[in-house]
């Protein structure tokens, strides 16, 4: 409750916090001395005012300790070590030869030593790794349940790597990953339900109810990418035809101006299109987000959530893409229309991978896998 307070409040003395949680002065006092004991909390400098000597602000100990986020890619896997606070450290890509879980387990043991030289850390101030992985996960059993992009089924992923590491590991989805650290330290902080919309190589759409990821009953909620949008459509990575991210993510899109010129296009191509306003450029990004809004306004009459956050590499699209899912958001949803917030840097994803390790700090019922 205490850790939990001071993430939302910042940091704030024992008596505010005696005041703000109902515990007794005591109790506070006993507490806090613990968690400075496990070195998760931590004294800041009172700040003195006029009237004389003021109480000392107590605040979570966030450098003391490190989590590391792997956010697995088909091509690379991206690397963060962070603080409890998820502020990148060290950050590195590495190249991805072999998609096999052996080959993805030997590549992120082999960046754990790169990242700590890196921001010249101790291997003893690790408390877990955070993996985030595009599919069906349950986190409770660190089960990957199947991941269409990487041909996995069945795959207890954390148990194998913390055998190979020797670190607690933790993992979610990527979409609920991005979620869990919106929660944690984004916008999601000041909203009890929210979504978390991504757009990338895929699209998803997680949900937070009463503060928590809504994973379903199969691990398999939010996966608004894989509603069929076109029937008989585009063949999906899934195996089925015309799922929404088969329609509007990105290698639709890059797809799409090559049927429409003739001529393949990379993404860093496109994307300059877009910044010079391209017509073709804009359309296709016009058509994708009416697309996506259409959808999410079937979710927002569904969840009512109070805002939407969006992320993935899309993103950086801007307004090109933002405004046609807003508009046409609205336009289909029935009642509210919450507001649609971007908040997206490239370090993200790997940053909601962390989040998967050090959320444990601030949820002691669930144990890791490892
Ligand atoms: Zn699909």
């Amino acid at each position: 409750m205490i850790l939990n307070l001071l993430r939302s409040r910042g940091p704030i003395s024992r008596a505010e916090m005696a005041h703000l949680t109902g515990l007794s002065p005591a109790a506070v006092t006993f507490v806090v001395a613990e968690l400075m004991e496990e070195a998760l909390l931590v004294e800041r400098e009172a700040v003195s005012g006029a009237t004389g000597r003021r109480p000392v602000p107590v605040d979570i100990n966030y450098e003391a300790h490190l989590a590391f986020g792997f956010k697995l890619n088909r091509y690379s896997i991206n690397c963060v070590l962070t603080d409890l606070a998820t502020t990148p450290l060290a950050l590195l890509d590495a190249e991805v030869a072999d998609t096999r879980p052996e080959g993805m387990i030997e590549t992120i043991a082999a960046t754990i030593p790169k990242l700590l030289a890196q921001a010249d850390r101790q291997e003893s101030e690790i408390m877990g790794i955070g993996v985030s992985i595009p599919g069906e996960i349950d986190p409770t059993t660190g089960m990957c349940i199947q991941s269409p992009r990487f041909g996995w089924k069945d795959l207890p992923f954390a148990e194998l790597l913390a055998e190979r590491v020797h670190v607690p590991v933790w993992i979610d989805d990527d979409v609920n990953a991005f979620a869990v650290a919106q929660k944690l330290f984004g916008v999601g902080r000041d909203h009890a339900n929210f979504a978390a919309l991504a757009i990338g190589a895929g699209i998803g759409c997680s949900l937070v109810i009463k503060g928590e990821i809504y994973h379903g009953s199969h691990s398999a909620a939010g996966k608004m990418g894989h509603i069929t949008s076109v029937p008989n459509g585009r063949l999906c990575e899934c195996g089925r035809k015309g799922c929404l991210m088969a329609h509007a993510a990105e290698p639709f899109m890059l797809d799409e101006w090559q049927n429409r010129t003739g001529s393949a296009i990379s993404r860093d191509a496109f994307a300059s299109s877009v910044e010079q306003r391209d017509d073709l450029a804009l359309s296709i990004l016009s058509d994708c987000g009416s697309r996506i809004g259409r959808h999410l306004a079937d979710m927002v009459n569904l969840f009512d959530p109070e805002i939407i956050v969006v992320g993935g590499e899309a993103v950086q699209f801007g307004e090109a893409l933002l405004a046609p899912i807003r508009k046409t958001m609205e336009a289909f949803a029935f009642f509210t229309r919450p507001e649609l917030v971007a908040d997206w840097v490239p370090s993200s994803w790997a940053r909601g991978a962390a989040a998967l390790a050090t959320q444990r700090i601030f949820d002691f019922e669930r144990s890791p896998s490892g």
